[in-house]
């Protein structure tokens, strides 16, 4: 099939684009304002593909300044979106441990003791300090909170109501047409396949789609963007080695909640230092909130979702929390290298928009405006060449899209942030100090050194939990939990002296239920596995076994042979496994041994 753009994935970066675009591509009489060269008379023929099952069923936070939302939209008002709220109070909190379970440096316990001696002078309430100030770069003032699934789908209805762009979910694109290093279009996925991808009952075969220019806005962890990084190569000196995953929950706050619309809440320290935390109360009663579990923190046992019970336990939060009820669960994978991950952004007819371009601000925790800002400016640009009548190559992208990146307040700011987070690759202090100094200085102080690729990062689950645990209960453990084909981090988290979940089927429901109350996750017949292990005898011989660890759906378990198993049914498509594994793949020590390819299903729920 021919058509004359093609978008790969409907996020915000996408949805900022098409926005933008599709107001101008006819005049006011429905005349075209620009011509299609596929189907003359007619305007631009523009379709977006989205793998997930319809639009808004990812995940983010969401409280944004909402600067480049509000250029698109000048007129918008909360009101009309569900889920809105303007920001209102903001709070940084420091949470101790009440349980002594988390793993501590010494120079933090020090702190720590010092904190809980001097309470009564300090504003400590119920085991948290309320910082007494907000950085500025940190405040969201004048901003919004928003459900990301609500306001895409919301998005999605203002851009398809011009009648000029065509969505369609449920549509995985397989890979980029490359044609003497040209993009020319895209593929999308076999359908009617068995699960290694061999054809099967009702075999269809990925479309072709060639089109002029293909839009990449597939988000962090997205296949094509990797297949053309893998294609192209990093412009020299960048590296996407920084991620983090984050897991988050939409509750009914109880009836008496004294949290108002627009709260916003962010928290360190607590249930390990390295885990960052945040709550926003939406209107009616609804918060969304959640944690950050990032690759550079150390442990062989990372669970995001054991994590995410304790965190809301937390005294703080559970005052909060408590009488509350479930409505929606979901994890997606934040992209934290910014900058330093940038790729090249456009080559011969293709461009590429959003998180995986490199646009999220790791030290403002601003992502969304970013990705919008960056759709917006590339549709301004395709516009100009497509007026001018001239070709998508490179150069006229450069000239045109890459130009108006650089000059505006996305790149100035990612340029602060680039390497305000280095700092934790030593340390959790040395990282808040590192993010205080680059924030406070507008990026000319930073501290730390560049990132190294995760796996690098993975100890042994016996050196992790040397003193706590001995290697001799650790065996014992791991031949239990292989024998129940259920990974290893629950028990190892109940021996090194974390409480158990109090489960009381509304709010603290177990993994499954999560699935299959808060995610409602699905995946339809006669599709492939989207996660592959790759070398097989790598895992055979995997100590850490970190993937099964960190799954965020359960779905990859310790399996029947030496090779985990992976079941397409419960995967939340969050991307954890591809930065969550111990080995390099032998082929590119910057990957791993798991391919995350692009896949059907996955959540069903679009409040996230
Ligand atoms: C838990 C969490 C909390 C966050 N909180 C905040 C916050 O408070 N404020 C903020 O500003 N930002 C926040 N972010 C970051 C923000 O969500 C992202 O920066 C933003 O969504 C990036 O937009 P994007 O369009 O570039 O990518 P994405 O939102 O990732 O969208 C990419 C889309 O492409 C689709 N796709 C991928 N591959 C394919 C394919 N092969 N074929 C078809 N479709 C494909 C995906 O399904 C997805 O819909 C948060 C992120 C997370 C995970
Ligand atoms: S995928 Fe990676 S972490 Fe998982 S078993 Fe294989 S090598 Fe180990
Ligand atoms: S298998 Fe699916 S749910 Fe599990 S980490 Fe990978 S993408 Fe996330």
């Amino acid at each position: 099939m021919d058509a004359d753009i093609v978008c790969v994935g409907f996020g915000p970066a996408t949805a900022g684009f098409l926005t933008t675009l599709s107001r101008q591509l006819t005049n006011a009489d429905g005349t075209p304002a620009v011509e299609s060269a596929v189907m003359p008379g007619m305007p631009p023929q523009v379709l977006c593909y989205e793998r997930a099952d319809d639009i808004g069923f990812g995940v983010s936070g969401v409280v944004t300044r909402a600067r480049a939302l509000r250029a698109s939209f000048p007129e918008i008002k909360t009101a009309g979106i569900p889920m809105a709220a303007p920001v209102g109070e903001e709070k940084v909190l420091y949470l101790l441990d009440p349980h002594g379970a988390s793993r501590r440096s010494t120079a933090l316990r020090l702190a720590d003791s010092l904190i809980r001696a001097a309470k009564f002078a300090l504003p400590v309430q119920n085991h948290a300090l309320n910082l007494p100030w907000t950085p500025a770069f940190l405040r969201k003032h004048d901003g919004m909170i928003l459900s990301m699934g609500q306001f895409m789908q919301w998005a999605g209805a203002q851009v398809q109501s011009t009648g000029t762009v065509q969505v369609w979910p449920g549509t995985p694109v397989g890979e980029a047409l490359i044609e003497e290093k040209k993009v020319i279009g895209v593929r999308l996925v076999d359908q009617g396949v068995d699960k290694n991808g061999n054809p099967s009952d009702g075999f269809t075969p990925g479309m072709d789609i060639h089109a002029a220019l293909t839009v990449i806005g597939d988000g962090p962890v997205g296949a094509i963007g990797r297949q053309l990084d893998a294609q192209f190569g990093l412009p020299g000196g960048k590296h996407t080695r920084d991620w983090a995953v984050g897991m988050k929950f939409v509750v009914d706050l109880p009836a008496d909640t004294p949290l108002k619309p627009g709260t916003v809440l962010h928290t360190f320290g607590y249930p390990e230092p390295e885990i960052f935390g945040f709550l926003y109360v939406h209107p009616d009663r609804v918060a969304s909130l959640g944690i950050f579990v990032p690759s550079w923190f150390d442990s062989p046992a990372r669970t995001a979702y054991r994590y995410l019970q304790h965190w809301m336990l937390h005294p703080y939060l559970w005052r909060h929390l408590k009488g509350g009820r479930l409505r929606s669960w979901g994890a997606k994978t934040l992209g934290e290298s910014g900058k330093h991950g940038e790729p090249r952004l456009a080559g011969d007819g293709y461009a590429r928009i959003g998180e995986g371009s490199g646009t999220t601000n790791v030290l403002t925790g601003s992502g969304v405006d970013e990705a919008w800002a960056t759709g917006t400016q590339l549709a301004e640009a395709v516009l100009e060449l497509l007026k001018a009548k001239k070709p998508f190559t490179r150069q006229n992208l450069d000239e045109t899209y890459v130009k108006r990146r650089r000059a505006s307040w996305v790149e100035a700011e990612g340029r602060i942030a680039e390497k305000s987070r280095d700092g934790f690759q030593t340390g959790v202090a040395t990282g808040m100090i590192g993010m205080a100094l680059a924030g406070l200085t507008n990026g000319k102080l930073s501290l730390g050194s560049a990132p190294v690729q995760p796996w690098k990062r993975i100890p042994t689950v016996e050196d992790y939990f040397a003193g706590k645990i001995s290697c001799d209960e650790i065996a014992k453990l791991r031949d239990e939990c292989k024998t129940k084909n259920i990974s290893l981090h629950g028990a190892l988290m109940d021996k090194a002296g974390w409480p158990a979940i109090p489960f009381d089927g509304q709010l603290l429901v177990s993994h499954q239920d999560a699935l299959l109350m808060g995610g409602k996750v699905q995946a339809p017949h006669g599709y492939a596995d989207h996660v592959v292990f790759l070398h097989p005898e790598l895992c055979e011989k995997c100590g850490a076994r970190i993937c099964i660890e960190a799954c965020s759906g359960q779905a990859i378990t310790p399996g029947e042979t030496g090779v985990p198993a992976f079941d397409r049914e419960k995967c939340v498509h969050c991307g954890a496994c591809l930065w969550n594994c111990s080995q390099a793949n032998p082929e590119d020590p910057e990957r791993m041994n798991i391919a995350f390819r692009a896949g059907t299903g996955g959540l069903h729920s679009a409040e996230n």
